[in-house]
């Protein structure tokens, strides 16, 4: 059994502030916010990285993508424009290694990133 902390969350073992749940997806506020809207959609099947899917998880990438896409809608920053992210592995950032998308809204993102 990985000791994964998204896992122990989707259980319930640790508080989420949870924005959406259904049979495949958890959506949850990220404790350190980086934007006034940042949320995690995390799929509840533990997945390490992006290096990790099969096809599989196609339908499962796009249902994120959607989840998303609606959160944003419910925090009225749809219109404006919101950020999605994915860290892949420790170079990029990635810290919690069970896939999950950032959402980031509220305010005007840089490009390129950092
Ligand atoms: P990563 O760096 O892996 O792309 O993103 C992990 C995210 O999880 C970070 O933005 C971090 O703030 C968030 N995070 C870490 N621990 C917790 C926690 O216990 N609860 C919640 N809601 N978010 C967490
Ligand atoms: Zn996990």
């Amino acid at each position: 059994m990985v000791d994964c902390l998204f896992c122990r969350i989707i259980a319930g073992e640790i508080p989420g502030a949870f924005v959406h749940k259904d049979d495949r997806l958890v959506a949850f506020k990220d404790v350190n916010p980086q934007a006034p809207m940042h949320v995690l959609v995390v799929p509840r099947r533990h997945i390490a990285t992006l290096n990790d899917l099969s096809a599989e998880d196609d339908a499962l990438l796009g249902e994120m993508t959607r989840v998303a896409g609606n959160i944003a809608k419910q925090h009225g920053h749809a219109e404006r424009g919101y950020r999605t992210i994915f860290n892949c592995n420790a170079a990029a950032g990635q810290t919690v290694f069970h896939i999950h998308m950032h959402v980031l809204g509220g305010r005007s993102f840089a490009w390129p990133p950092g």
